[in-house]
């Protein structure tokens, strides 16, 4: 800066310095030179006259040294020159000045002398007997004058050089101080001089814009972060190199990442196939939607594209987003595992029917068997019904469909109804059934508790022996109500006791079926505890018996 100001200082004061000295000279040489002139003409005047009174006489007595003097004939002879030798000179007729004097006017004329630092004068004038009288007087040229001046212009140029190198040192520090002194948070608070404050105004009115765009950008990101990271959905950002720029924890979580991810390599998070297609995909400007096993959890991959604001066709990088749908699986393969269990159990009895009607219409049946026959589609009908039901009431608790009137309902009210509907099947079975404990109360849809019960109840009978022994008991503690039924019956092996609540799962069938069973009872218990938030417990030994244990928590 400091340089900057000293050139352009030095440049205007030598440029000033040189057009003022230029312009000076060449005023005060026109003005001398006319005085020169001038003074020329008043001698001619003198000569003349003397050349007029006492001819060459008067010249040769002449001392004059100031300036030459030549006279010359009318045809340009050289008649007198008191520099040179008149005889020796050549004719002067062809002169500037003495060819306008003989023309009748004054002649002037310039010539450079043989030096460069001088040049001569000349004023010639016609006498009256049409001589021409010629007076030069030599001055000195501009460039001699210039010359002379060589050493005051160096010395001037000089002192302007260090007067402008100190001048444009402290202008410039007074410039940059305040600039290397600015505090650019606080660019107001600084004292400085006027040019600077609209600059200084600039900086601060940024200041607070930049301060705003940064805490948008610090909310926006608080949002996504908060966003992202309570998701249960795994997210992945990255650029055009798949690198990562940007995860969730729950991304971390899925794939047990165990350094930091940012900057890492997408395709090294996961090396299966089916993840590197959805990312290949992604980079290739398609939707993409893949299934991934990890840990024995089903995942969907959903890979996007992502483009340049600027330009839809210039990619710049993907988002994943990693979801977890084994529940979602689990509950499609439950349900066509369902619709193809239902098609088969509604097909048998319906067979049967079908297959009894038939002989019935072709009169193969003797008419005393008919009784029988009708009983078989009797039975097979109620079958079907059963089943039918069943399934209504599952469907119902699966799809949430079941009317949802809750009330305050008496456990142990519930039990002592079902054991009276079941004491004639209890009673053809040779079964004990009794029911006992405290009135405990749950907030629930009596229709599906009493069903629950029921199921539990007819269950306890049916999968019993001669003479055995089934007890509901409710209990009420601070925690829990506890519904128990307990019977003395088969029992159910260990390996079945987690699968005897699927759909239509029974231990064994042809005693299920012989019994009336649908397969559905525990599953609709199991639906109907989940309805009203109760655990399920289950113990059973094989020929000793079952015990199964509704526990309804207290609300407080
Ligand atoms: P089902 O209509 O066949 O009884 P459930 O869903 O009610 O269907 O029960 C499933 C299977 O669990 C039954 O088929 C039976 O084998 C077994 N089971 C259920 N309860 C008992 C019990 N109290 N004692 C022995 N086995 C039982």
């Amino acid at each position: 800066m400091t340089k900057r100001i000293f050139l352009s200082t030095i440049t205007v004061v030598v440029s000033v310095l040189l057009l003022s000295l230029a312009l000076i000279t060449g005023v005060l040489y026109e003005h001398f030179q006319k005085i020169q002139m001038d003074q020329l003409e008043v001698t001619e005047e003198f000569v003349e006259q003397g050349i007029t009174l006492d001819g060459m006489d008067y010249l040769k007595n002449l001392n004059e040294n100031d300036c030459r003097i030549t006279w010359i004939a009318a045809d340009g002879t050289v008649l007198y020159d008191n520099r040179f030798d008149a005889s020796q000179m050549e004719n002067h007729k062809n002169r500037e000045e003495v060819k306008q004097a003989m023309e009748g006017s004054a002649g002037t004329s310039f010539r450079q002398s043989t030096t460069v630092s001088e040049r001569t004068m000349y004023y010639a004038k016609r006498m009256q007997d049409h001589t021409v009288l010629r007076l030069s007087v030599s001055q000195s040229s501009v460039l001699f004058l210039l010359g002379g001046m060589l050493s005051p212009i160096c010395f001037i140029l000089l002192a302007a050089c260090i007067l402008s190198g100190v001048l444009s040192y402290r202008v410039s520090k007074k410039i940059v101080h305040p600039l290397s002194e600015l505090d650019l948070k606080h660019p107001e608070q600084v004292e400085t001089y006027d040019e600077l404050s609209p600059f200084l105004q600039r900086i601060a009115a940024q200041n607070r814009e930049i301060e705003h765009r940064v805490r948008e950008l610090k909310k926006q990101q608080q949002e996504f972060s908060m966003i992202t990271e309570n998701m249960s959905e795994g997210l992945f950002v990255v650029d055009r190199n798949y690198q990562i720029l940007s995860y969730n924890k729950s991304a971390v979580q899925i794939f047990g990442i165990e350094n930091e991810p940012i900057g890492q390599n997408l395709l090294a998070v996961n090396r299966s196939q089916a993840f590197r297609e959805a990312v290949d995909s992604a980079f290739q400007g398609r939707h993409t939607q893949k299934n991934l096993t990890l840990n024995g959890r089903v995942y969907q991959i959903i890979a996007n594209s992502v483009c340049s604001p600027d330009s839809e066709q210039e990619l710049v990088g993907a988002v994943l987003l990693v979801l977890d749908i084994t529940e979602k699986e689990e509950q499609e393969r439950y349900r066509r595992e369902f619709t193809a269990n239902v098609s088969h159990e509604l097909k048998t009895p319906l067979t049967s029917i079908s297959g009894i009607a038939e002989i019935i219409r072709n009169g193969i049946v003797r008419p005393e068997d008919i009784p029988h026959f009708a009983g078989k589609i009797y039975d097979e009908s109620q079958r079907l019904i059963t089943l039918i039901g069943d399934i209504i009431k599952l469907s119902q608790l699966d799809e949430d469909q079941v009317p949802l009137e809750r009330e305050s309902v008496d456990l142990l009210e519930i039990s002592r109804d079902v054991v009276q509907q079941l004491s004639s099947v209890a009673k053809k079975n040779g079964v004990s059934l009794v029911a006992g404990g405290t009135h405990g109360s749950v907030y629930g849809v009596r229709q599906v508790l009493s069903e629950m019960v029921y199921n539990l109840c007819e269950n306890a009978v049916k999968y019993n022996q001669k003479g055995g022994r089934v007890s509901v008991d409710v209990k009420q503690s601070d925690a829990a109500i506890t519904l128990t039924v307990k019977d003395t019956g088969i029992g159910i092996p260990k390996a079945e006791q987690s699968r005897v609540f699927e759909r239509f799962y029974r231990v064994d069938k042809s005693h299920s079926k012989a019994v009336g069973g649908t397969g559905l009872g525990l599953s609709i218990v199991k639906h109907g505890a989940a309805l009203h938030h109760a655990a399920i417990e289950l113990n059973s030994e094989v020929g000793e018996g079952t015990e199964i244990k509704l526990i309804f928590p207290v609300k407080r």
